[in-house]
């Protein structure tokens, strides 16, 4: 491994992006603390436990050792920092625009907290064009003393998946740095030398992949960084909207998503990833950054009808599973349906925008009994979800006991390893609605209803 020059780098907020963030910068040499206003998270963090679902995140952080440090005082956090990261949430209001409250807290924090060495201002949440230029503002308004030129507000996108973020973290497919001052720009790639020149040795449980070399570097202006994480998220919901209005369309003509998939997608202006038809998308990033998007095109006067569009797809697709159910049994009051999958995707406990609750709220509502498990979001589901009537079952088998019909929702693992022929013994009525593509055979006596496919058995 090349000796790096390491930096003092504090992380405000340690939610999915923060804590991934900081743990990987901790890993690559550089001196960390991570700041959040959860104390109980703090608590957490400084007992060496995860607050969230993440594989190879514990890992990683031990490995960091003591390079990371956790805080919910900005005063031990800030003054000695060459880069301040802003990693809190940015979650979406009625009218679509994100709320930049905890933008405008963190600055304000941060501001009061400078102590005249240049630093860097690295704003890693998802935020609208402009921010970068606001939050420069909001320090300058809120320092206690006047900082000019001593500080840098820089933009600095984050692409890591949910699930995946040890990976995507350590191994990205570009780095974006966008901002104003070149001082500020070249002091972000400087700490990112590491990732960018791919000088760190690999973890064990995170090997670099074959074929993989370098990130690709993207400097751009404040206001194109922050444009392209909008687009980038904009255009992958595009791609899966577009993949399930076909697959919508293959089940009318009797053509099968998957091999028209495996058609386009060896095109290489099309690409085969981003394709798969099923629930539609959610988490918390696609939902929330189109509404944005189309609420900044509404502040210029500006239409943006194909994001509309894969939006009114998706929601379109959220009623799926409930049209495929109704077709087949026709009245939903008094039958029992087990719930296969919460979170939003696999590898992660993450429930937000999950389409598993639109399911779940729509079956109570039209009277059905609801059975869910899943194997790691439960937990998080009692809190979070506690407003759903739902019974929770402690496997997947112990949901479809005496079921009427089961939806899948999520692609775990252990729902593709799982003995289907087994398990559908064990229901009433033998009807699995797999959203995700993880049952490959029709057991006996069952159908296998599919999306954009014909249904097995
Ligand atoms: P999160 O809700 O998981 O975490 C945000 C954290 O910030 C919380 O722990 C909260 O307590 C803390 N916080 C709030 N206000 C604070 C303050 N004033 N000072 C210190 N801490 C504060 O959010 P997330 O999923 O990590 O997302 C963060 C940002 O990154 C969002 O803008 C999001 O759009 C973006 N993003 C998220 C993902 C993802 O997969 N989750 C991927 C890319 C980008």
């Amino acid at each position: 491994m090349r000796e790096i020059k390491p930096f003092k780098v504090a992380i405000v907020g340690t939610g999915y992006v923060g804590l991934g963030t900081a743990i990987m910068l901790a890993y690559l040499g550089h001196d960390v603390v991570g700041l959040d206003v959860d104390a109980a998270k703090v608590d957490m963090l400084r007992r060496g436990q995860l607050p969230i679902y993440e594989p190879g995140l514990a890992e990683l952080m031990q490995q960091a050792g003591e390079r990371l440090r956790w805080t919910t005082d900005y005063a031990e956090a800030i003054p000695e920092a060459d880069a301040i990261f802003i990693c809190v949430g940015t979650p979406p209001q009625a009218d679509g625009r994100p709320d930049l409250k905890y933008v405008a807290e963190a600055a304000r924090c941060i501001a009061r907290n400078l102590n005249g060495k240049v630093q860097v201002v690295v704003n890693k949440s998802t935020v609208p064009v402009g921010t970068g230029d606001w939050v420069a503002r909001l320090i300058e308004d809120n320092a206690l003393e006047y900082h000019a030129n001593r500080y840098f507000v820089v933009s600095n996108p984050e692409f890591l998946r949910e699930g995946t973020a040890v990976h995507d973290s350590l191994y990205p497919d570009r780095i974006v740095v966008g901002g104003e001052h070149e001082e500020g720009v070249k002091r972000l790639v400087e700490l990112y030398a590491p990732l960018l020149e791919q000088s760190f040795e690999a973890p064990e449980f995170a090997p670099r992949p074959q074929a993989y070399t370098r990130p690709a570097l993207v400097t751009t202006s404040l206001g194109s960084a922050e444009m392209i994480k909008y687009a980038a998220n904009a255009f992958l919901a595009l791609k899966i909207s577009f993949a399930n209005e076909v697959a919508n369309l293959c089940e009318h003509v009797d053509a099968d998503i998957e091999e028209v998939v495996r058609g386009i997608g060896c095109d290489a202006r099309i690409g085969p990833r981003f394709l798969a038809a099923g629930a539609g998308w959610g988490g918390s990033c696609f939902g929330k950054d189109t509404a944005a998007l189309i609420s900044t095109g509404a502040d210029y006067g500006y239409d943006m009808p194909i994001l509309q569009a894969a939006v009114t797809v998706n929601t379109r697709q959220r009623h799926v599973a409930i049209t495929k159910l109704q077709r087949h049994l026709r009245r939903l009051k008094g039958k029992r349906v087990a719930v296969l999958g919460m979170a939003f995707k696999p590898g992660t406990d993450d429930l937000r925008d999950a389409p598993a609750y639109d399911c779940i709220a729509r079956l109570v509502d039209l009277g059905a009994t609801v059975v869910a498990h899943d194997p790691i979001a439960m937990d998080r589901a009692r809190r979070e979800w506690a407003n759903l009537e739902y019974e929770e079952a402690p496997t997947a088998q112990a949901a479809l006991k005496g079921a009427d019909a089961v939806l899948v929702m999520t692609e775990w693992q252990e729902y593709k390893d799982l003995d289907w022929s087994a398990a559908c013994r064990l229901m009433r009525n033998r009807l699995v609605i797999d959203l995700r593509g993880v049952v490959t055979s029709a057991p006996a006596a069952t159908v296998v209803e599919r999306v954009g496919r014909p249904s097995l058995g």
